[in-house]
């Protein structure tokens, strides 16, 4: 069993010191709650830290948040130039595709 706390009438809850220095939170830190469930399947809420960090490179540094997600600059611009690259593919093979059609209306 977990350890068990009330919460005050504005929905707060002390986190004991035990359970952040198991979960390296520390006062000040961003944390992340959503629901999830827990052994016996019952709704729960889970709690982690936040740390964000490229979801290319790891790199912490300089992050544009993309759907929850975090890119540095420099994979931004990777990607960038590499989806500059697909859409010149993709317009290459529209370009193809139709250029086809009219010769064989034509
Ligand atoms: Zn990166």
């Amino acid at each position: 069993m977990g350890l068990i706390r009330v919460l005050d009438r504005q929905r707060r809850l002390i986190i004991p010191k035990e359970v952040l220095k198991a979960t390296g939170i520390e006062p000040g830190d961003m944390v992340e709650l959503w629901v999830g469930q827990n052994t016996e399947g019952s709704p729960a809420v889970m709690l982690c830290k936040r740390q964000d960090a490229c979801l290319f490179c790891g790199s912490t540094g300089g992050l544009v948040g993309v759907q929850e997600k975090f890119i540095c600059a420099e994979c931004t611009r990777s990607a960038v130039y590499a989806l500059k690259g697909a859409l010149n593919v993709h317009q290459t093979a529209l370009n193809t595709a139709s250029n086809l059609e009219d010769l064989e209306e034509g």
